[in-house]
């Protein structure tokens, strides 16, 4: 019969060799992801689900960079992998949608829109003040 130190020291030795296996086994996703311009997509995390027609990154499972021209100015641009993870899965991003502006025209493009909303809001105010009178 095994007294109760050699039983726990056999748990121990068990317990350890799991951690080293599962620190030594690659995960699938080990892939060289980040450098590659490759990143996985957790569907789960996306905005909606839609019936049809799924876009690329969903039925391939994973973003690529994707190269742009910008709308406004023309230049071009790449939209990388993790920006796309972040704009899907963290903001929440119609799946849709894509960049369609590079960076300076995108901040270009959100002040002159909050500009837009101040001024009907202003507008919105005065009219209001005007009903009161
Ligand atoms: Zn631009």
């Amino acid at each position: 019969m095994k007294s109760g130190k050699q039983r726990k020291l056999e748990i121990k030795s068990a317990r350890l060799r799991r951690t080293t296996r599962i620190q030594s086994s690659p995960s699938p996703l080990s892939v060289d992801v980040y450098s590659s311009g490759i990143v996985w997509c957790d569907t789960t995390r996306l905005a909606r689900r839609i019936s049809y027609g799924a876009p690329a990154f969903i039925e391939r499972g994973y973003y690529v960079d994707i190269a742009f021209r910008c709308r406004d100015c023309g230049v071009e641009c790449v939209w990388t992998a993790t920006q796309q993870k972040w704009w899907y899965e963290v903001a929440q991003g119609n799946v849709e949608t894509t960049a369609v502006r590079c960076r300076p025209c995108r901040i270009k493009e959100r002040e002159r829109k909050s500009q837009a909303r101040r001024m009907q809001q202003e507008g919105l105010q005065k009219k209001q003040a005007a009903d009161d009178q």
